[in-house]
């Protein structure tokens, strides 16, 4: 038994590469969409009400620091700092589709840059809503930026969980 336990380990730790290796193969392949982020949980989602307008997106409640994923292979249209100090990222996916992000702690990239489904594009945080660690994700389907829908089944369609 003993002289083959080398040979095991090595080839649980070359399993381990292809396991961490497919799913990006994967998404690449069949042009999928990856979850903007981890370990998250459902906060206020559509519609709730947000006093003269409601809330277009849906809120991802997690620890400050979570990385904040491009959702497809894409460009970044722009960021910003709005006024009340939060942090945005507006992208465009390959399919057409916006996708705006908010509230992150650090944004990671720049107007103009391509990024692929699963770079790190932000850090999850609080600006603009001091105290509460959220995600703020809004899906403009149509890529028109007054034609958010419901983000909720999309996110329960790609996120684990
Ligand atoms: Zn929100």
């Amino acid at each position: 038994m003993r002289p083959a336990l080398p040979v095991l380990v090595a080839t649980s730790a070359l399993l381990a590469g292809l396991a961490l290796a497919a799913p990006a193969a994967a998404a690449k392949a069949s042009g999928a969409r990856v979850c903007p982020t981890e370990n998250f949980t459902y906060g206020e989602g559509w519609g709730a009400d947000r006093g003269e307008r409601i809330h277009t997106g849906i809120d991802l409640g997690g620890k400050r620091g979570t990385p904040i994923y491009a959702i497809e292979d894409g460009v970044i249209d722009r960021t910003k700092k709005q006024d009340n100090g939060a942090l945005q990222i507006v992208m465009r996916g390959e399919s057409g589709s916006k996708f705006y992000y908010g509230h992150m702690d650090e944004v990671l990239v720049r107007g103009g840059q391509r990024v692929d489904a699963g770079d790190v594009i932000g850090l999850m945080g609080d600006t603009g809503s001091p105290g509460a660690v959220h995600l703020h994700f809004e899906y403009w389907r149509s890529g028109g930026e007054s034609d958010a829908v419901d983000p909720e089944p999309l996110i329960r369609r790609i996120c684990p969980g």
